[in-house]
């Protein structure tokens, strides 16, 4: 039996040697010796069972040889403390996003007070809608997506999490043209269709949660530009966005909501990555 200090200095070496994520390693530790970090680190000179051990292993060569993404391995990812279920029909939720969620909370407090209805479009896993849902009990949150695979996991992400929410299947807008929301929220696809993108991501990820067009900005023009049938006078839209996009996405914004409150929020990397549009505020 190995001690966890040298299997794992063992696997962050070979992770470097293959330019993989030495925290992809650890993810993949603690996943199968189920154990917290705080636990890991406190037995980091223990002895590891073999059968961990083996389990581990075969794991990390999954990620490393097969290059596929530990979240798929161990079959979720953590999301504002939440686990959510991942498969190769969504996209894997991002540090990023967590961001565009407290955001709207904080929107949320300033701009209104009791029940809201959201809307989250192109919803994958659910992180954003679901999340806003158990965070929030007055909001009364849809979410929609084009892709039936997509909603079954956000589906089984719902129920295992405990929110009331609901789904609907369309292509953007379209499942809610005849409603009303206090707020709309989208972290649509957004990389431009001809940016290299790390295989990692592209041989893993569905390209239709992952691509948005010529400039990367067809989603939010189509969603812009048909928002203001879907949201009552005193509104939120909420994007996430590529760090390069920001002044295009308050341009958009403007364009279209050319009285609203336009914010644009860096994320904890210090990049441009939210916009968000208030109507009707103070
Ligand atoms: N809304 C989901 C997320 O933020 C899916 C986004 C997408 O597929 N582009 O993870």
């Amino acid at each position: 039996m190995a001690k966890y200090k040298e299997i794992l200095d063992n696997a962050k070496k070979l992770a470097e040697e293959h330019q993989k994520e030495e925290s992809a390693v650890l993810i993949l530790l603690l996943h199968f010796s189920k154990m917290e970090s705080a636990i890991l680190y406190a037995n980091i000179n223990e002895e590891c069972p073999n059968d961990v051990f083996d389990s581990f292993n075969d794991a990390l060569n999954k990620y490393i040889y097969d290059n596929i993404p530990v979240q798929h391995i161990t079959g979720y990812e953590t999301f504002y403390g939440y686990n959510f279920i991942v498969n190769g029909d969504v996209l894997i939720p991002r540090v990023e996003t967590e961001e565009l969620v407290e955001n709207i909370l904080y929107e949320y407090d300033d701009l209104f007070d009791g029940k809201v209805d959201v809307v989250d479009i192109g919803c994958g896993s659910g992180c954003i809608g679901i999340t806003l849902a158990l965070e929030e009990p007055n909001m009364n949150v849809t979410l929609t997506d084009i892709s039936f695979e997509a909603l079954e996991v956000a589906k089984k992400n719902a129920l295992n999490l405990g929110a009331n929410v609901r789904f609907l299947q369309g292509d953007m807008l379209e499942p809610v043209k005849k409603e009303k929301f206090d707020i709309l929220v989208s972290n649509p696809p957004y990389i431009p269709d001809n940016e290299d993108v790390c295989s990692l991501v592209k041989d893993n990820e569905p390209w239709v949660a992952l691509f948005g067009g010529e400039d990367g900005l067809k989603f939010y023009r189509i969603i812009l530009s048909q928002a203001h049938e879907i949201l009552k006078e005193k509104s939120i839209i909420a994007f996430e966005h590529a760090y390069d996009k920001g002044e295009a996405m308050v341009n958009l914004a403007k364009k279209y909501f050319p009285n609203a409150n336009v914010k644009l929020i860096k994320d904890i990397f210090g990049k441009d990555r939210m916009t968000i549009i208030i109507n009707g505020g103070k």
